[in-house]
């Protein structure tokens, strides 16, 4: 028996005792090198046309024997003589195993991964299996040798025996495992099942060129008997058939203009497990020094799961046809998590083996392509199908929203224009571009209001009076609205050339403003000035009711232009009322910042008559009572809890 030379040992020991859970990917390894044998094989032939190798012949098997526990992967390739069973498969010279050595050294705490990302070929075998035996008879060798080993102490190479590839020019290989047994935490029985075996094929190298066949069973009905007798019932037979279990043709390399959309569809539905076509369908390809083929999706409807804690984002990486990572997080961003796709290049992989930043630099370059490609087609979406661009943003805006907040606005360049909100003034939804585009001369700010309620925010007395006086507000009611509104601070306008025609406008930043922050006020000249009087000549009033309301509230004010309504509540500072709500309901909600709540009067409502006369008849009760009745109904105007709902019941009923 030979040894394994000391680094394939070590190899060897990572893989079997590897806590790994990946292990069903040792059969896309297989079967890769089958696919590379037989690829081989097929361009000596072309080189040397008297070879007579017969290139619709090359395929692969996959067979299986639940009796003897093994599994067979055979291929009519290349073949391997006895010294090449000897140098290829007992020492680890090779691209594959090499990188992970390598990428071992570094990372020692995650080296499993390495697995699942760049394969390790052959020895992969012996996650799933006690023994190997590989019988490989090279082109044009008349003689077929075995290799045999257990994983651990070494391999042997003898002459195969009577039966194993010995017909005349019986050329490839034929790589048999002995599966483990099988246990609960590793249940290798799953692999001796046709239905299993093709769904890994179907998993992982569906996309492979050559066909991979395996005897699949059947069921037909037999013939009738004739005559046919009165009480005649079908009767069913299984039989056996060589069947193509993969699809060999990627759809992703395809031009989009010689694939329907159905099939597109089809392919979207099969792969990503979904019920409903795509929104949208992305195919581009890319040549030159790093070339690739993607295709990507929109999803038309939410996964149940997308924002929980589970999700996985990230596109399927393909290297020649072989899935490589069934979802490469690094080649789409988290704002578009939802995208689903595939990115399949042969560059990559030759990039993998010789420096790992490099595939880095490679996977950036790819997504980066990807993620203009999303953003442009969804522009055209928002341009050119604004009813399913609702529903799409609906599914997906709040995932834009967070790009923005937790990029600090980096990306708002980016994502701002794709953002949808409810207009008040013009009822539908529409873009800040849109909002601009709509606004009144000598305005300089975009207006929002944000809570829980569209119908009730529209209603607020400050979005109300901001409508009256011809302002629009956007109505926001995702807890992010607001922090993202923060980050971005305000929105930008780019300057655009004029024409003979056109005049040209310059680069404008619109600052994002709260309707309800307490410093605004979209009142005229006259109910300013009424407002003034009426703040000079009250002072006492705005005293005495602060005190009454016991540090509720920051501020009282007179406040013009509130319609109406005789009170408002609203915040100055950063943090608004919502804001302070949204971050009280997360997981430090005891340390929440508050907001600087003012009360706000409106000097114009009867009601303000009532304070005055309270105040200056020095019936301190009363003016408490006014005062605790205003500002909690003005909280549940604003959508917002207030503190003691029984006592404001009873402050109401005392008032009656
Ligand atoms: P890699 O494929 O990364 O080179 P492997 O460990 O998977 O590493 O395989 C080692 C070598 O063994 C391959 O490079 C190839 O030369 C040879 N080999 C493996 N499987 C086959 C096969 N089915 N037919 C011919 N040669 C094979």
């Amino acid at each position: 028996m030979k040894q394994f030379k000391t680094e394939s040992k070590k190899l060897l020991d990572l893989m079997i005792n590897s806590i790994y859970t990946n292990k069903e990917i040792f059969l896309r390894e297989l079967i890769s090198n089958a696919s590379d044998a037989l690829d081989k094989l097929s361009f000596l032939a072309v080189k040397n046309p008297d070879m007579k190798v017969d290139q619709d012949s090359l395929a692969i098997r996959l067979s299986f024997d639940k009796d003897a526990r093994t599994i067979t992967v055979s291929d009519n390739g290349i073949g391997m003589t006895q010294e090449e069973l000897d140098k290829n498969l007992g020492t680890i010279a090779h691209s594959g195993s090499e990188q992970f050595k390598e990428e071992n050294a570094e990372h020692q705490g995650d080296q499993m991964d390495i697995i699942g990302q760049f394969g390790v070929g052959f020895y992969s075998a012996f996650m799933v299996a006690s023994k190997v035996r590989v019988v490989s008879r090279a082109y044009g060798a008349d003689q077929a040798y075995a290799w045999e080993s257990d994983g651990e102490k070494g391999y042997t190479i003898e002459p195969a025996g009577p039966g194993e590839r010995d017909g005349a020019d019986d050329h490839g290989t034929d790589i048999t495992l002995y599966l483990r047994p099988s246990t609960e935490q590793d249940n290798t029985d799953q692999y001796l099942s046709e239905w299993e075996l093709k769904e890994l094929v179907k998993k992982y190298s569906n996309y492979v060129r050559h066909p991979i066949r395996m005897m699949v069973t059947k069921s037909r009905q037999k013939p009738a008997p004739d005559p046919k007798p009165d009480d005649y019932k079908p009767e069913y037979e299984d039989y056996q058939e060589l069947e193509t279990i993969n699809s060999m043709t990627p759809i992703w390399k395809k031009r989009s203009s010689d694939v329907d959309q159905k099939d597109y569809n089809e392919f979207y539905k099969a792969t990503f497990h979904d019920y409903a076509d795509p929104a949208r369908t992305i195919s581009f390809h890319a040549e030159g020094a790093l070339s690739y083929d993607a295709l990507l999706f929109i999803p038309s409807v939410q996964p149940f799961d997308l924002y929980s804690k589970d999700y996985q984002k990230g596109l399927a990486l393909y290297c020649d046809n072989v899935l490589i990572q069934e979802k490469c997080e690094d080649l789409v961003p988290d704002y578009y998590n939802f995208v689903r796709g595939i990115v399949d290049s042969p560059d990559v992989k030759l990039n993998i083996s010789r420096e790992t930043l490099q595939q880095n630099a490679q996977l950036r370059a790819i997504a980066r392509r990807v993620e203009k490609k999303i953003t442009s087609e969804l522009q055209d979406m928002r341009d050119n199908d604004r009813e399913n661009y609702q529903k799409f943003f609906e599914n997906f805006g709040r995932g834009l929203k967070f790009g923005i907040y937790t990029t600090y606005g980096g990306k708002a360049d980016e994502l701002a224009d794709l953002l949808l909100f409810w207009s008040a003034k013009q009822g539908k939804q529409i873009t800040f571009k849109e909002y601009v585009d709509a606004m009144a001369d000598g305005q300089d700010k975009i207006y929002y209001v944000a809570g829980e309620s569209r119908e009730r925010l529209e209603v607020m007395p400050q979005v109300r009076s901001a409508v009256e006086h011809g302002y629009d507000v956007l109505v926001c009611t995702q807890d992010v609205d607001e922090f993202m509104f923060q980050v971005m601070r305000s929105y930008h306008v780019d300057a655009v050339a004029g024409d003979s025609e056109h005049k040209g406008t310059d680069a404008k930043d619109y600052e994002l403003t709260n309707v309800t922050n307490a410093d605004l006020d979209f009142a005229t000249e006259d109910e300013k000035k009424q407002a003034e009087e009426a703040s000079e000549k009250n002072k006492d009033l705005f005293d005495g009711l602060k005190e009454a309301l016991d540090g509720k509230v920051d501020d009282v004010k007179v406040a013009p232009g509130l319609g109406d309504a005789p009170a408002a509540v609203s915040s100055e500072g950063p943090v608004s009322l919502q804001m302070e709500r949204v971050i009280a309901q997360g997981p430090e909600g005891d340390k929440a910042p508050k907001a600087h709540r003012v009360l706000q009067l409106n000097a114009a409502h009867p009601v303000f008559g009532k304070l005055v006369a309270a105040q200056e008849s020095g019936d301190k009760d009363r003016l408490k009572l006014y005062g605790h009745i205003l500002y909690d109904q003005a909280l549940l105007v604003a959508g917002m809890p207030i503190d003691d709902p029984v006592k404001f019941a009873e402050d109401v009923t005392k008032l009656m």
